[in-house]
């Protein structure tokens, strides 16, 4: 079964057509990177399969739940990760996972966050406040909150965004360990991650799906990736 489903979703800001009738699946074990240039349509894509924007048409689909029908059943087995990754900066990183942990409801919730803090490396600041910390680990608390109830099915809105090379290798690795076991969506501009990161590409532009296909496939289109990337979107 796909854990997966976005079936025909169409969303418009006013005039603006965002997305427009895409559909595809995705199984467990399946890394999708999904690439576009700025204003594609991949957060808004997101939004509709996080329940967070209705469609206008189509429907998303998450471990079998309809997200707009059975929101709380689908969110149940849902991490999202917003672009920019926001948390209350206030908080110290255990504070917001905790407070992360409680809003889910889960049944041991102090576990969760102390596997959650280790599993994210994130135990040497799990004592300072979110305000204080770097991009780097912001972004990594942002992954923290979204995984906090080890969710079948993962949504990152451009997780290394911003990040050095090597806060960009630490938040690979911690995704890697886990997505043999789930459905991964992982947005991104950065080509360089197709090869890293994903087991799957999809190529959105002006808000429609140019290419879905294997990462192998995707490899072979070309050796510059930044041409091939450019052909697509064109
Ligand atoms: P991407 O994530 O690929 O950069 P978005 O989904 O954010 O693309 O945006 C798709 C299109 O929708 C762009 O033209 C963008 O300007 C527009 N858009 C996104 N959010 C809004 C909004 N809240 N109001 C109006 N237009 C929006």
């Amino acid at each position: 079964m796909a854990l997966i489903e976005a079936k025909n979703l169409s969303k418009s800001y006013g005039a603006i057509r965002a997305v427009n009738n895409v559909s595809f699946s995705v199984n467990r074990g399946e890394v999708i990177g999904f690439l576009g240039p700025n204003g594609a349509g991949k957060s808004t894509t997101m939004k509709l399969l996080t329940g967070h924007l209705r469609a206008e048409s189509g429907c998303a689909i998450v471990a079998g739940f309809d997200v707009s029908d059975q929101p709380v059943e689908a969110k149940r087995h849902l991490g999202y990760s917003p672009e920019g990754a926001p948390a209350y900066g206030e908080m110290t990183v255990r504070e917001f996972l905790r407070f992360a942990a409680d809003l889910r409801g889960l049944a041991d919730p102090a576990e969760r966050v102390r596997a959650t803090l280790e599993l994210c490396r994130l135990n040497e600041v799990a004592a300072q406040t979110i305000e204080t910390l770097s991009k780097g680990y912001r972004m990594r608390v942002g992954f923290a909150q979204a995984v906090i109830h080890d969710p079948a099915v993962l949504i990152l809105d451009e997780p290394t965004d911003g990040l050095d090379p090597n806060q960009k290798f630490e938040v690979r690795r911690i995704l890697k360990d886990m997505a043999a076991r789930k459905a991964v969506i992982v947005s991104t501009h950065i080509l360089e991650e197709v090869g890293e990161l994903c087991t799957r590409v999809i190529v959105i532009a002006q808000g429609e799906i140019r290419c879905d296909e294997s990462r192998e496939r995707f490899l072979q289109r070309g050796e510059d990736l930044n041409q091939v990337f450019r052909k697509l979107t064109a």
